[in-house]
């Protein structure tokens, strides 16, 4: 069930596992492996200046969904998920929410339902940790190797985000890398070095995803009030996306350009 926000805004939401959301999105193919259903947290810490869905950053905004309405349509699609997908839980920021997906990760895994985090690192606690330790593939963005461009790019550090990394490697398990190419700010091939030199002794590191920068969401910016930085910025060329591509596979086993 679905409650709109305001019927639910008198539940405590931390004893009824209630999961504040963006939208959900069945038969997805871009976060994970397989079809999945993805879920879009509501609430994000980060301020990238190119953040397509600047409508999940409100921490306060979005609508209430039980984890057990989740689980039921996770299992409704189960036959989909037959040839490595399931569900993924992306936003928005869905550490935010951290004690509840480990609940609904819990809950997942009775079903045997593969799960996926895609995450940009915000924080790493011992919550953190735990629900880390649930994930089957952990997706992390990193949005800059440089942590002065990093604050300036997401106005927060990059530092939580590569102490997640290293956690993630520590504990054994895979991880798949994303990367946003954003011409000016994190296609310089300096960066994309220093990115490579940084994981390349990864082992967990399965791939690296690039995601070229593009402007859809750029009407939601105006459509907030809010001032969208980023309107001279183009779309990365060609060769700038095989070029980023090129340096990258000198460090990591497999590179995908979205
Ligand atoms: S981390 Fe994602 S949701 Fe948060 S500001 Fe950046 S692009 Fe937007």
């Amino acid at each position: 069930m679905i409650l709109p926000q305001q019927d639910a805004s008198f539940l405590n939401e931390q004893e009824l596992d209630l999961l504040r959301i963006h939208s959900i999105e069945t038969f997805g193919t871009h976060d994970g492996p397989g079809i999945r259903l993805v879920v879009f947290a509501q609430g994000c810490q980060f301020r990238c200046l190119y953040c397509h869905n600047p409508d999940t950053l409100d921490v306060k905004g979005g609508k209430i969904i039980t984890l057990d309405e989740i689980v039921k349509r996770a299992e409704n699609m189960k036959s989909y998920f037959r040839r490595g997908g399931g569900v993924t839980v992306s936003g928005g920021e869905p550490l935010l929410q951290r004690r509840k997906l480990i609940h609904l990760f819990e809950k997942l895994k009775e079903k045997e339902i593969h799960t996926c985090l895609d995450t940009n690192g915000r924080l790493i606690n011992d919550e953190v940790k735990q629900l880390l330790d649930m994930t089957d593939l952990v997706l992390l963005d990193i949005k800059h190797i440089n942590e002065e461009v990093h604050k300036k790019l997401t106005a927060v550090s990059n530092e939580s985000t590569l102490k997640l990394a290293e956690y993630r490697e520590a504990s054994g398990k895979p991880m798949w890398l994303r990367y946003v190419l954003v011409p000016g700010w994190t296609d310089q091939e300096e960066y994309l070095h220093e990115l490579g030199q940084h994981f390349k002794d990864y082992k967990q590191v399965e791939k690296i995803e690039i995601l070229p920068y593009h402007k859809l969401g750029v009407h939601k910016w105006k459509e907030l009030g809010m001032e969208y930085q980023l309107k001279d910025v183009e779309s990365p060329t060609e060769e700038s996306k095989q070029k980023a591509q090129a340096i990258f596979s000198q460090y990591f086993r497999e590179v995908i350009l979205k």
